[in-house]
């Protein structure tokens, strides 16, 4: 699978989250030969734990999988929205190879838009970033699902 069928995947995982009253966001995380390791969405309301965003519960599926213990080395993380501090911290630690991101957040960002954490120059591994993939469609599901809350 491509990255951009990948975010195709992530955009339905989104949309289930947004049904279930959590932001819609989702992720797919892709082994080195591009097939599917494990694939999540936001999970935080659901579950009501303030780490279950979708990137984790994907990174942590797919080291359960991969067979090399926690590390992805040679995965790639694909995820709706731009990862927040929480999220670039576990992309950099599980060693993905690449993070690929739709919809760009100016307000919470951490890889690129308000921080960079996932290509520090002070950390040891950092994984490649590709931004924008599909962002369109990522940002219009959660503008949709921002303006249904408010009640507009
Ligand atoms: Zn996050």
């Amino acid at each position: 699978m491509t990255p951009d069928e990948a975010m195709g995947r992530a955009l339905e995982l989104a949309a289930d989250a947004a049904g279930w009253g959590d932001t819609p966001i989702g992720a797919v995380v892709l082994g080195a030969d591009g097939a599917v390791l494990a694939e999540a969405a936001n999970e935080r309301e659901k579950v009501g734990d303030p780490t279950a965003h979708a990137e984790v519960l994907a990174l942590r599926a797919a080291a359960r999988v991969h067979g090399d213990g926690w590390r992805l080395t040679g995965a790639t993380l694909v995820v709706t929205l731009e990862p927040c501090t929480m999220c670039a911290g576990a992309a950099v630690l599980s060693r993905v190879d690449r993070v690929v991101y739709g919809a760009r957040d100016p307000k919470a960002g951490a890889a690129g838009s308000l921080w960079d954490v996932v290509r520090d120059r002070r950390l040891n591994h950092r994984p490649e970033v590709v931004a924008g993939v599909r962002e369109e469609e990522c940002g219009a599901l959660l503008r949709a699902f921002f303006r249904s809350k408010r009640g507009l």
